[in-house]
């Protein structure tokens, strides 16, 4: 297929080289200048957009996402797919898509889990909403960048997948930290009180697959000093489009509202902003109850 891929960051770069080692014809832009392996460099948006079958963008946020789609919309030819994989608020998500529909295009938002290593590995998980016939067409370019695409149903299904998977992550790391905290303070030993919980109903993928102790449970961004991983600032960003979400749609998530409040407090009053998420244990582990 002829690819147009518009910001070749930290995720979208590995994301469009690996289409582009798969044989597919790939054309990028990024205004920073960066480039990805294989992948031949338009002098803008629009000439990546213009013509191709599918045009994969990769942004920062909601805004971005809407002056891009601005630009290229346009440019593109009729029945060709755009196909979103940035993490943005659902309605910027729906708004786009409207717009793209309304111009003749098939419009995904497929936002993705699996971080940097999965966007390199090509093992990310795709949260797809749209319509079918616009699926279709991605689905072999979902094999090639992840592991498995889910398709949610309309526009902005993904999106909404994508951040109530988050809320949980976030509130359930909360509290699995919360919880060795209590633990240390009541001199239970970390090991042991793994041991238990990832063998009893207090299990979680940030307790079993993530856990935040050092050197307790499989290899984690807690063995590395918290290195990211998943940056604190990038969770603080997902909860924060929950709340816009839940909002936006009256929605009760006071578990949701806490996490985002303490991500924010850990990010932007102190010292969590390029470490790991799961780096809010030693935070909770060296503060007293008041
Ligand atoms: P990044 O900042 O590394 O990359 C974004 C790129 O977009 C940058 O290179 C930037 O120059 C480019 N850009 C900015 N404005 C643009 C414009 N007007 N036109 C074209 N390109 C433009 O960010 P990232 O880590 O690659 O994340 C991209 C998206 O993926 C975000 O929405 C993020 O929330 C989501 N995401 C990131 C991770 C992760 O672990 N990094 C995991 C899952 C989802």
């Amino acid at each position: 297929m002829q690819i147009g891929f518009i910001g070749l960051g930290n995720m979208g770069g590995p994301m469009a080289a690996n289409l582009a080692a798969a044989g597919h014809d790939v054309a990028g832009f990024d205004p920073a200048g960066v480039t990805a392996e294989g992948v031949t460099s338009a002098a803008s948006a629009e000439d990546a957009a213009r013509g191709v079958d599918v045009v994969i963008t990769m942004l920062p946020n909601g805004d971005i996402l809407r002056s891009v789609a601005a630009q290229i919309i346009p440019v593109m030819a009729k029945g060709a797919v755009f196909l979103d994989c940035s993490t943005v608020d659902v309605t910027s998500a729906r708004d786009v898509a409207a717009q793209a529909q309304d111009a003749g295009l098939s419009a995904l938002d497929a936002p993705v889990s699996g971080g940097t290593g999965g966007a390199a590995g090509g093992t990310l998980t795709f949260m797809v909403g749209g319509d079918e016939a616009g699926f279709a067409t991605a689905s072999p370019l979902f094999e090639i960048m992840g592991q498995k695409a889910v398709h949610c149903g309309p526009s902005g299904n993904g999106q909404a997948a994508k951040i109530c998977n988050n809320m949980i992550l976030g509130t359930t790391m909360i509290v699995t930290c919360e919880a060795f905290a209590l633990a240390d303070k009541l001199g239970l030993d970390r090991q042991a009180m793994f041991d238990v919980v990832s063998t009893s109903s207090g299990y979680s993928w940030s307790m079993n697959a993530y856990c935040p102790a050092p050197g307790v449970g499989p290899k984690s961004p807690a063995d590395n000093d918290y290195t990211p991983g998943f940056a604190a600032e990038l969770m603080l960003k997902d909860l924060a489009l929950a709340q816009q979400a839940a909002e936006a749609v009256n929605a009760d998530t006071p578990l949701g509202t806490a996490a985002r409040a303490l991500y924010a407090q850990f990010v932007e009053e102190e010292d969590g902003r390029g470490r790991d998420f799961s780096a809010m244990l030693p935070r909770l582990a060296a503060r007293s109850r008041s």
